[in-house]
């Protein structure tokens, strides 16, 4: 059989692209309208999950023991096919907020990449597997955390994923940064504030001493550094001695064993203010979001398939601030997530009501074609381009190497 003619497979792939875009806006419109935060995520998992059913894709339902949880295949190949890609897909919203960090349009882009690269390979006899990953709870929980861990994504070669961003800009393999999340929970003892406040053990003051603490630490730690909290409890009435009071805290840096140096001190600050107090200390922790691996092999790679739909290459990404589970698939296998944008202002940005209106507008559902697109050209030079696989999975294993030295 002659080789495939990668140019025309792309042609396809975007063709498809394009028949599926009513469909793909619909479905982020309504993921959109009927928002869905944590763990509990079932319309927009079963919107994805009947998406990607219907143009054929075998799913599996609730895997890694997450009930919204997914992974969608190429029909008939068999799982242990190689090559393959997987498309990640993200579906929950932010409390309060929506649809402010887009994950309707990064699922809805990475079920659609997930059929046209299918159908691709089924049409053209090409070997190799297109999946779509669904990954619940990105925001705060760490879903791609807990099916890295049950081998989910062990099954592909390489993983790619989409994320809209603001300020009219186009980033390949932007650097993030590491996050932890912890929950203190400070236990003291009520009584009546003004008849018998010697009687009680304030958890209030507990979790003040703790900011306290915390702030006079923000002199002495590097720039990359962030720690941000609220307090979730704060007390039942001014009249009665809080008994029981809760913060709930990010700590975030360049790297994740940079991170755990930075999150022992937090926990000090938050046992000091306990012991001050005289309350209690139980902490509650989510697993660490660790920093994205950049290949820049894979950049490379995502880049070139930039002029092809008339989008700008980035000479070179900054280093981003904020954080994503993603970052612990790139441990595991190549990574690479790319941002379009979903609006020209640099103040519409991620986690602000602007973005949740921004990700249900014009400019998002072109951005959701040429990420489709995007991703599904890139996927194509993955699975037809067995030496750059074999490069972007050495630099893998260099980095890892490094990373872990
Ligand atoms: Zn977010």
């Amino acid at each position: 059989m002659p080789a495939p003619d990668v140019t025309e497979l792309k042609q396809r792939a975007c063709q498809v692209v394009d028949q599926l875009a009513p469909h793909m806006e619909a479905i982020a419109s309504d993921i959109h309208a009927h928002p869905e935060t944590g763990w509990d995520t079932p319309r927009s998992a079963a919107r994805l999950q009947e998406f990607v059913a219907e143009y054929g894709m075998e799913v599996e339902r609730g895997v890694a023991g997450l009930h919204c949880a997914f992974r969608a295949a190429t029909p008939g190949r068999a799982r242990g096919t190689h090559p393959a890609v997987c498309f990640l897909a993200e579906y929950d919203a932010l409390p309060g907020l929506g649809h402010a960090c887009g994950h309707n349009l990064i699922g809805t882009v990475a079920s659609a990449a997930g059929i046209a690269v299918s159908k691709v390979l089924e049409e053209a006899g090409i070997p190799g597997v297109a999946y779509v990953m669904g990954t619940p709870f990105e925001e705060g929980g760490g879903g791609k955390i807990v099916m890295v861990d049950e081998g989910i994504f062990d099954v592909a070669d390489a993983s790619l994923m989409f994320h809209p961003g603001g300020g009219g800009h186009v980033r390949v393999g932007a650097p993030n940064i590491a996050a932890h999340m912890l929950k203190f929970r400070f236990h003291g003892k009520s009584a009546h504030s003004g008849a018998a406040p010697h009687e009680g053990v304030n958890a209030a003051d507990a979790a003040m001493l703790t900011f306290t603490a915390i702030n006079a630490m923000r002199q002495h730690v590097t720039g990359d550094v962030r720690i941000h909290g609220i307090i979730t409890k704060g007390g039942e009435a001014a009249n009665i001695v809080p008994a029981e009071t809760e913060i709930s805290m990010s700590v975030r840096a360049i790297n994740h064993r940079v991170l755990m140096g930075v999150v022992e001190r937090v926990r000090n600050c938050a046992r000091a203010g306990a012991m001050a107090a005289g309350c209690r200390l139980d902490i509650e922790e989510t697993p660490t979001f660790k920093e994205r691996l950049v290949l820049q092999s894979y950049r490379e790679l995502v880049c070139d398939n930039l002029p092809a739909l008339g989008l700008p290459v980035p000479a070179s990404d900054p280093q981003q601030y904020a954080s994503a589970d993603s970052g612990n698939v790139s441990y595991r296998i190549p990574h690479l997530t790319f941002n379009l944008p979903v609006s020209e202002e640099e103040a519409v940005a991620p986690h602000t009501p602007a973005f949740a209106v921004a990700t249900d507008s014009d400019m998002a559902r072109q951005a959701m074609n040429q990420a489709t697109k995007l991703m599904a050209m890139a996927a194509i030079d993955l699975l037809t381009d067995p030496e750059r696989m074999a490069a972007i999975q050495a630099e893998h294993r260099q980095k890892l190497a490094d990373a872990e030295a």
